[in-house]
């Protein structure tokens, strides 16, 4: 922040390039300011965070000053956050990698990316502050490290484990899922090629997809496993981010039905046959696919997780 960062701006300055404009919406000047705050991608991602008596003051500040009134104040800028200068940081920090993203790899994640970032790195920074350093964090996090490999739920409950799987430049994205029993037996699995999207945008889906199927089927005791974190966040309700995106509360709808329905993140060793059943799907064409009996590609990843 003293100037250093290779904005358009910067970089005319030292004569290493000749357009000082911003890839983003072309037209304005690229200086720190304008990525940080001013750019309309940039303002969109704030605006979901500010207080609307907030925002006024924050976009007329000079830059000096709006750097170091945001580190310094710990005061609720938005609701459900009590650490301000935190969350502040983490959004400038994720700004200028995604506008470094856009001109080095045109691979932008866009507010999306940014909001959805944003909210996990911002719940395990406050878990760790809250909680200390040494133990795990996140509040969806896993409490034992005996997550690590897959566990059968509870007996009279269903575990239900998602995933997405997004490959190649065109971000081509498929999703799997599978429903196991209290003995880890096989109940359904499914896949579907859901086309360009991201990597959140997939697990979503798979949510989606899983939490319809496990209800039309009549389960109303259902773990949900996935192990993408701001995902398991949104589905917990812990972030009001994305709070306005159609699919988002389309699952929060499905959450809040009449079952006992628990959503939390394991991480990927104990996730691996869905996330098989995922890369399953990335050639495949057409809607989703249900299988009342495993696939062969998966059989063994079952045998291991039930070690039998
Ligand atoms: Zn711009």
């Amino acid at each position: 922040m003293h100037g250093k960062l290779m904005t358009n701006a910067e970089r005319y300055r030292r004569h290493i390039t000749v357009d000082n404009s911003c890839h983003g919406c072309d037209t304005m000047v690229e200086d720190i300011m304008h990525v940080l705050r001013d750019c309309p991608a940039a303002r969109d991602v704030w605006n979901h965070v500010l207080q609307a008596n907030a925002a006024r003051r924050f976009f007329a500040m000079g830059f000096e000053d709006w750097v170091q009134e945001n580190l310094s104040t710990t005061a609720t800028m938005q609701q459900g956050t009590s650490s301000w200068n935190i969350l502040f940081a983490i959004i400038c920090w994720l700004l200028w990698k995604d506008r470094c993203n856009k001109v080095f790899n045109s691979r932008p994640g866009g507010s999306y990316f940014v909001l959805l970032e944003a909210s996990r790195l911002y719940q395990d920074c406050v878990s760790l502050i809250h909680n200390g350093a040494t133990r795990n964090c996140g509040r969806a996090g896993p409490n034992s490290r005996d997550v690590v490999k897959w566990q059968p739920p509870n007996p009279g409950r269903v575990k239900v484990n998602i995933d997405g799987a997004v490959r190649g430049a065109v971000k081509q994205a498929s999703i799997g899922g599978v429903i196991r029993n209290d003995a880890g037996d096989w109940v359904f699995g499914f896949v579907r090629n859901i086309g360009a999207c991201t990597a959140l945008m997939a697990e979503l889906w798979a949510a989606y997809d899983a939490l319809i199927f496990v209800w039309e089927r009549g389960f109303r005791s259902v773990d949900l496993k996935t192990d993408n974190k701001t995902m398991a966040t949104i589905l917990n309700m812990e972030s009001s981010i994305l709070s306005d995106n159609a699919l988002v509360q389309r699952l929060r709808k499905l959450v809040l039905q009449q079952w006992d329905l628990s959503v939390r993140f394991i991480y990927r060793e104990a996730n691996m046959v869905a996330d098989k059943l995922a890369s399953l799907a990335q050639n495949r064409q057409g809607g989703c696919l249900v299988f009342d009996t495993p696939p062969p590609e998966v059989t063994q990843l079952i045998t291991d997780d039930i070690g039998r």
